[in-house]
């Protein structure tokens, strides 16, 4: 019988060199030499799909080679990155012309600037994707965690990807570990979630099947961010995985605390899979009330129940044939709100927002040492100006 393979995500580093307002992982960065290296990477298990991110993995000057060897066990690699580091970016698709890249943009130029904490960043990742598709680089898009700051962006942002005919992913605010942050929530669901709609009669409206898919990804949005139970279930660490920068192997990276399954430098992949403590872990991801709606949890669930987002789809293509579009309103929670049979304060305790959570954030006791005497800016910071200088 052929090897099952996995769909893994490889976090490379929790370094980060962005300020976003969502998450505070840049003030809580990994040790460059803690993080994941060849030999850990070459233990990992076959995979059909594995998403490189971080952090900024970009800041990882052995960035290529962690690729190559990926290469060796996955069909398909993608990294998420905030576009940043424009030549190595550029250096690595020369190489690896079938790779995919995401650049987070958060808005237009003015919000994404204010949202990701970098001046220069909207300029930065554009001219990044600009370049990308001059090199003739096909996979290639935008990525867009949408809060009430930009979601009046949201269409326009999938237009511009739509002109220079490249992917548009899109998130929410989620609260975890991995975000370093508790306190994430939407304050005005009902303006989201009209721009949500709008999104997702663009996308019903298009040729592309694939866009019809990112439609049903959308309706989920508005379900998540009312609160409400998936629509899909949940099935992280059965066939999929998250490793981080210390090769701790995670479910995914949703969990309010950091869910550790086994560590790949002592273990081998086979030991630590089959091991108790993910069998442990696993029994935890069936009774999860965090209801994320992350494309990472959401895509193999999509594959896996495909008859649910299907039967959708043709309901709204149909409903699109007879003039009528997609409504917001077809989710009960959202009509309840309006006609006042929720509050906003009942859909808030529905949130996992905490605000007097206390944050773990997953970091090692040396990566936390570091953070003694200087904060997470400084030391990436000097971290850049380092390599730069090299
Ligand atoms: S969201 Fe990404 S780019 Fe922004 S601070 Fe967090 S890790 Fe960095
Ligand atoms: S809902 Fe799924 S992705 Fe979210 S925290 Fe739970 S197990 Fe992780």
């Amino acid at each position: 019988m052929a090897e099952k393979k996995l769909n893994g995500t490889v976090i490379v580093t929790y370094r980060c060199n962005a300020r976003c307002s969502m998450c505070n992982r840049y003030k809580a960065p990994s040790k460059p030499e803690e993080e994941i290296s060849i030999e850990t990477i070459k233990k990992l298990p076959k995979m059909y799909f594995t998403n490189i991110t971080g952090g900024e993995p970009f800041i990882r000057t052995d960035i290529k080679d962690i690729v190559r060897e990926l290469y060796k066990k996955s069909d398909r690699i993608v990294i998420s990155t905030n576009g940043f580091f424009t030549d190595r970016i550029v250096d690595l698709c020369k190489e690896f012309p079938q790779i995919g890249i995401r650049i987070s943009i958060e808005g237009l130029e003015e919000t994404n600037n204010k949202i990701r904490g970098l001046d220069n960043g909207f300029q930065r990742g554009y001219q990044t994707l600009k370049t990308l598709r001059e090199m003739g680089m096909k996979d290639v898009g935008f990525g867009m965690t949408v809060q009430d700051m930009n979601a009046p962006d949201l269409v326009p942002l999938y237009q511009l990807s739509d002109e220079m005919g490249m992917e548009f992913a899109t998130a929410s605010l989620h609260n975890s570990f991995y975000f370093v942050e508790a306190k994430n929530i939407i304050k005005d669901r009902p303006m989201v979630a009209q721009n949500f709609e709008n999104l997702v009669n663009e996308l019903l409206a298009s040729k592309s099947p694939k866009k019809w898919f990112r439609a049903y990804f959308n309706h989920g949005l508005i379900n998540y961010i009312y609160g409400q139970k998936r629509l899909l279930p949940c099935d992280m660490s059965f066939d999929t995985f998250f490793i981080d920068p210390y090769g701790d192997v995670m479910p995914c990276n949703g969990t309010k605390d950091k869910e550790v399954m086994g560590n790949l430098n002592n273990q081998s992949w086979d030991e630590l899979w089959n091991s108790p403590e993910a069998e442990q872990v696993r029994s935890k991801v069936r009774c999860c009330d965090r209801d994320c709606w992350m494309i990472g949890s959401v895509s193999p669930a999509m594959h896996k129940y495909i008859w649910v987002p299907l039967w959708w789809v043709i309901r709204h293509k149909a409903k699109f044939w007879t003039k009528k579009k997609y409504s917001m309103y077809e989710n009960k929670i959202v009509r309840d709100l309006r006609d006042g049979k929720v509050t906003k304060e009942d859909l808030d305790k529905c949130s996992t927002c905490d605000m007097c959570a206390t944050v773990n954030n997953g970091l090692s006791a040396a990566s936390m040492e570091q953070l003694k005497n200087k904060t997470g800016e400084e030391i990436v910071d000097a971290d850049i100006a380092a390599q730069m200088n090299k």
